[in-house]
Parts: C-alpha cells; sequence; structure tokens
C-alpha cells in the first residue's frame, strides 16, 4: 500500500492535471484502490458537498475511516444528521474528535467566547490540533471542497500535498458545482443536513455561522476569516 511519501510533487501534479476532467466518482475509486485502509474523510455532516463524498466513498468501501471534529459548538442538527445518515450510507467506521480542552478549560485559559477575540487560535485548538490526531497514521484525506463554494476556494487542487497534516489531499468534487452536488444528493436520497433548507449555506460551529448568507460569508461575521486553518 503507498504511503504518502511515495509520491513526490511531480507525481501529485501529475495526477491533479490528470484528473481535472474525471467524474469525482472515479477520483474517489483511485483513492480508496490506492490508499485502501490509508484512505480517510474527513467529514462535518454539515454541507451538501461532504455528505456527496461520504456516499460515494461507502458505496466503495463501507468501512473508509471517516473523522468528524466535534468542536463542542455543533449545531443540535448537525449531530442529528451524523446520527441518521450514517446508518443510511452505510458507513461503519465513524470516528469523533474532541479537542483535547473542554470548553470549560479553554474559557479558563484564554477567556470566555475566544471565537468572539480571536477565532483562529479558537480553530488551531477545536479543530486543527484534532484533525492532525485523526490524520496521525493515514496517507491520504477526501474531503468536500468545491471550487464555487468561495473566492478562497476557486483554485484548489483535486490532488496536492497537504504539509500540515503530512498526507496527499484529495478534493475529488472541486469542479462540481452545487447544481450537480444537490442533484447527486436527490438522486441517491442521501439525508443532509435540515439547516440547509433553512436558509444556511455553510454550516459550522453555531458560535460562528449566520443564516441567508451566500456560500461561506456566514461564517466569523466580522472578521477577515472564512477557513478554519484545515484546508489552508
Ligand atoms: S468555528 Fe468558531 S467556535 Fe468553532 S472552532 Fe472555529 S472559532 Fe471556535
Amino acid at each position: 500500500m503507498p504511503t504518502a511519501q511515495t509520491f513526490s510533487t511531480a507525481d501529485l501534479h501529475a495526477l491533479d492535471q490528470k484528473f481535472e476532467t474525471s467524474d469525482p466518482r472515479d477520483i474517489v475509486a483511485w483513492a480508496v484502490e490506492t490508499f485502501s485502509d490509508g484512505l480517510s474523510v474527513g467529514a462535518s455532516f454539515g454541507g451538501a458537498s461532504g455528505m456527496a463524498i461520504l456516499h460515494m466513498t461507502a458505496q466503495l468501501k463501507p468501512n473508509v475511516h471517516v473523522f468528524v471534529l466535534d468542536t463542542d459548538y455543533l449545531f443540535e442538527e448537525t449531530q442529528e444528521t451524523m446520527r441518521r445518515s450514517v446508518p443510511a450510507i452505510g458507513l461503519t467506521n465513524v470516528n469523533v474528535f474532541k479537542s483535547r480542552l473542554s470548553h470549560e478549560e479553554q474559557a479558563e485559559k484564554h477567556g470566555s467566547a475566544l471565537w468572539m477575540r480571536d477565532p483562529d487560535l479558537c480553530c488551531e485548538i477545536r479543530k486543527v490540533e484534532p484533525n492532525t490526531r485523526a490524520l496521525e497514521s493515514k496517507s491520504a484525506w477526501v474531503s468536500g471542497l468545491r471550487r464555487d463554494q468561495s473566492e478562497g476556494r476557486a483554485n484548489i487542487p483535486i490532488v496536492s500535498w497537504a504539509p500540515k497534516f503530512g498526507v496527499v489531499k484529495l478534493n475529488p468534487l472541486a469542479n462540481w458545482n452545487e447544481k450537480q452536488t444537490w442533484e447527486y444528493i436527490l438522486q441517491n436520497n442521501i439525508p443532509y443536513n435540515p439547516l440547509l433548507d433553512q436558509g444556511y449555506t455553510s454550516i459550522g460551529c453555531y458560535n460562528c455561522t449566520i443564516p441567508g448568507v451566500q456560500g461561506r460569508a456566514g461564517r466569523w461575521q466580522g472578521f477577515e476569516k472564512d477557513e478554519c486553518g484545515l484546508h489552508t
């Protein structure tokens, strides 16, 4: 089984070019075949594209390693979507990672409502560090990012090296748009977060997410920030 180090920068670039016109299902199939148990899928149970990726992967490998970052600030609707969709999609290896600091410990160490003062630090503590642990022994990480989700994501590669986590990063849905994603969700009867029908277009922690704003602009209102630090 290839490790992340099996691929040189040139190899990853060639794969990225090759997959530019590929169907996302073919990219997922390549990832499952290539990395097998070294593959991990990051799931938020928030957005539609993440649900599509989970379904595509489960079709080929129901026991694929899936990880969820539970920040302690997830919407109840997100938790419920996870409870409903895991058996519906047929996933059998879903792992929840939490911050090493409880909500109370974070408040004691860094002050209350850290997200209102230093959301980068809050995301580092509650998302980036747990993401590192989730990928500790893995070679490749699949996520559901799309280029049409924000300006900052407009040029994301399909295949790249994620130096922060030491894995090959795959964004099989990079070239799909919102319409294609929803067609896939509805055609395959995949459960999704009900907040998406209530004006939310991007769903993260309830502290930092508002409805009624397109794309990722509803996240971290008042800050020059539209990524949590996982994908940058
Ligand atoms: S999204 Fe907000 S509450 Fe969640 S980890 Fe980041 S700053 Fe903290």
